[in-house]
């Protein structure tokens, strides 16, 4: 396993005043401390409990429009396919679906979870590196707008699966563009060693391939080259510059690419990070593939759902060990992962207005969790805690609550909603008898 990377300089972090005023969801208030939108995070603790994921709905609105806008204002005919990925919590993509939002599932769960939550399947794609015969035929069955193929071998099985079932398949062809996105080699999805998509060179053939082919109707090219891209738009326009010539090759043939599909990644600021604006991204798609006069889709999850999100936990205890001071809070690994998995960082708040004002030092945030990957953050400066102080995890939307897990048979957290002085729980804690739910105990052990 690669070394754990040292730890940012804490003397760069932002302040505490920094992490408020960069989060519009966020504000102070003297008497209850903080809040997300106008509820009191005090009266969400004291309501449910801790640790509870609180989502703002008013920033899922605000950053959907930011990002539609945007691309209207650049003169494209663009539609939003949120990806699911990112947060598929009923609730969450009901506001989505709200404000008109289309959905980009990469299973058959997500496609039902988006279509609960009311977004149709005329608006939502379905990609993923290996989607399985039954979940190619849900897919066809739903009618979604389009299938986002990524091999040679994935376009026969779509078009047996549509033929099989009377279908004609929509179908995409997942473009690997072989350009590096800077971002962490985990979440890199468009370079040639990468297992995602067509290689390029090879996809004008498989595109010509597929247009003949039975059950399928093509539907055009796609590409996502990665998640969490801060690094500019130089990435975003080699890609999208690559898309772009490679359909003006396929219309010179005459063959029908109606859309393109130029996918998500646009990184949000966990720390310091500076990432392109939505309106950047939209300039990049314009002066690249809105050349071609084509409708595009894009498809954002982290930057509509990563700032709307935060995990609010108590402090169980503070301990010295080894010279240094853990703060042992009752969220861990099991609930929020992109810090073990990723070295990822997340700005830390104290939730009271006495600890946001009180003197900080270094300190380990950590979980209960046995594995000294359980760590949020390495020498965080924080003001001394006692049992039961609230803190707040930001910009833990994205990513987050989907990638729990039960963990040393630690339960799901509950999730809730905040639209306004609005409060609403929108998944329940799980209880403890639903960690062993569907498991059984032979006989011969006197099960
Ligand atoms: C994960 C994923 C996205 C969304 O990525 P974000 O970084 O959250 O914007 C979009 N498209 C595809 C194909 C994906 O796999």
């Amino acid at each position: 396993m690669a070394e754990a990377r040292p730890a940012p300089d804490p003397a760069h972090d932002p302040t505490f005043a920094e992490l408020i005023a960069g989060r519009p969801a966020l504000s102070l208030d003297p008497a209850s401390g903080l809040l997300v939108e106008e509820v009191p995070l005090a009266r969400i603790a004291a309501l449910h409990g801790t640790p509870t994921w609180v989502v703002s709905a008013g920033t899922l609105r605000r950053r959907y429009r930011a990002l539609a806008g945007a691309l209207a204002a650049a003169g494209l005919a663009a539609s939003v396919h949120y990806a699911a990925k990112a947060n598929d919590t009923l609730a969450v993509l009901r506001v989505l679906a709200a404000e008109g939002a289309g959905a980009d599932v990469v299973s058959a769960g997500e496609l039902r979870a988006a279509e609960a939550a009311g977004i149709p399947a005329s608006r939502i794609v379905y990609s993923g590196v290996g989607k399985t015969r039954a979940e190619l035929a849900a897919a066809l069955a739903a009618g979604v707008m389009q299938i986002n193929a990524e091999s040679a071998e994935e376009v026969a099985m779509i078009s047996e699966v549509a033929a099989a079932t009377g279908h004609t398949a929509p179908v995409a062809l997942r473009v690997n563009p072989d350009v590096d996105a800077r971002t962490h080699a985990k979440i890199t999805t468009g370079r040639a060693e990468n297992k995602f998509g067509v290689a390029y060179a090879e996809a004008a053939a498989l595109y010509a391939r597929m247009a003949g082919m039975p059950g399928i109707r093509p539907a055009g090219l796609a590409t996502h080259i990665g998640s969490q891209i801060t690094s500019g738009m130089a990435a975003y326009r080699a890609a999208y510059a690559r898309l772009a010539d490679l359909a003006r090759e396929l219309l010179g043939r005459g063959l029908p690419v109606p859309r393109l599909d130029c996918g998500g990644g646009l990184g949000i600021p966990y720390r310091d990070e500076i990432p392109p604006t939505p309106e950047a991204f939209a300039g990049a798609i314009a002066s690249t593939v809105g050349r071609l006069g084509l409708p595009v889709m894009v498809e954002p999850g982290r930057w509509i759902a990563g700032p709307a999100g935060f995990l609010l936990a108590s402090v169980i205890l503070e301990k010295r060990s080894g010279g240094r001071r853990f703060v042992v809070l009752d969220a861990a690994m099991n609930d929020l992962l992109r810090p073990a998995l990723y070295d990822a960082w997340h700005g830390i708040l104290p939730v009271s207005p006495a600890r946001l004002s009180a003197p900080l030092s270094p300190a380990e945030v950590v979980g209960p969790v046995c594995e000294t990957a359980d760590t949020f953050a390495r020498g965080r400066l924080l003001p001394a805690f006692g049992e039961g102080d609230l803190v707040l995890v930001c910009d833990a939307g994205a990513y987050g609550s989907v990638m729990s897990s039960t963990y040393n048979a630690r339960p799901l957290a509950a999730q809730v909603l905040v639209e306004g002085a609005r409060l609403a729980l929108i998944r329940e804690r799980q209880a403890e008898a639903d960690l062993w739910r569907g498991q059984r105990i032979p006989d011969w052990l006197g099960g």
